[in-house]
């Protein structure tokens, strides 16, 4: 993912939007921030999970099996792609687990789930070459995803949820648009799943220190969705989500909003580590995790068909 200057600044002196009212407050079931820190440990346990790497096969592997714990079908959308900024040809694959396949009202939830092959960020240019960790790039969001699927799993909402997990965010080279958010464009393009009403995408949320802001081109794009969480946030007294309108960035919710589907970027980009190989667990919290876990859990069981 990377900073997207097509939407920079056409909202920038916006926006402070009046919050509406209370939204109604249904049984939510509690969201376990260790056991998702667990879920980014043990990514973060199996190494780098960039596309061609040994990791990215371990990785693809214990995804699947955990979602299918707690998901109803679990499916993968397996693609070759030829990069020609690396000249490499991958195959990448999409992770899809589906609760509740027979509810005909349903949201997607989404995250990435590679990680960065180079990091090209680090201060040091030694590390340049080097494949990054990805513990709050790729591994944060996936965690609270499985946390989520699992207490939806133990009890279900009244809607389905579907969620996609996306290879091959972070593949692209800075200054070139063509290899970035190579799973969730083939998934824009090519449908696997029944029309679902909203989509919410997690990613960077796992830093220690979690400032959120509204993403720009969500609230471009999906602007009511934006209003339901970050009230959601303000309701349960959740500060991480601020009341400002923060800059767009170039990630996997783009291409579903241009495919039509309103898609909101819970992120939080400014991270001292991004891309750089000290993107560790160590500089991610489980608080953070369940800031961002109980908002969206908030906001799906109040969700009604
Ligand atoms: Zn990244």
């Amino acid at each position: 993912m990377r900073f997207a200057d097509k939407f920079f600044s056409v909202f920038l002196f916006a926006l402070v939007f009046a919050f509406g009212q209370s939204s109604a407050c249904a049984e939510v079931p509690e969201f376990d921030d260790r056991h998702a820190f667990f879920l980014l440990e043990a990514q973060c346990a199996i190494g780098p999970r960039n596309p061609g790497s040994t990791g990215h096969a371990q990785g693809l592997e214990f995804l699947q099996r955990e979602l299918s714990f707690w998901a109803d079908t679990v499916f993968l959308q397996t693609f070759t792609y030829d990069s020609k900024d690396r000249g490499t040809t991958l195959r990448l694959s999409n992770i899809i687990g589906r609760l509740k396949p027979e509810a005909r009202s349903r949201i997607l939830l989404c995250a990435h789930w590679d990680t960065r092959p180079v990091a090209d960020h680090d201060p040091n240019p030694e590390n340049w070459d080097t494949p990054i960790l990805g513990a709050n790039d790729g591994a944060s969001g996936v965690a609270v995803l499985l946390e989520i699927a699992r207490r939806c799993a133990l009890d279900p909402p009244d809607i389905g949820v579907d969620i996609v997990l996306f290879d091959g965010e972070d593949y692209g080279i800075d200054g070139s648009p063509t290899d970035w958010l190579i799973g969730s464009k083939y998934f824009a393009r090519n449908p696997v799943i029944p029309r679902v009403r909203y989509g919410i995408l997690l990613d960077l949320i796992g830093d220690r220190d979690l400032h959120i802001p509204i993403e720009d081109a969500s609230f471009f794009y999906a602007r009511e969705i934006v209003e339901k969480i970050w009230t959601t946030a303000r309701d349960l007294g959740i500060t991480t989500f601020e009341n400002r309108i923060g800059q767009a960035i170039y990630d996997d919710h783009i291409p579903l909003n241009e495919a039509g589907l309103p898609t909101v970027d819970v992120v939080d980009f400014d991270y001292e580590f991004w891309h750089t190989v000290r993107d560790t667990p160590a500089e991610c919290s489980p608080k953070s995790l369940e800031d961002v876990g109980r908002v969206i859990m908030h906001v799906i069981y109040n969700e009604k068909p």
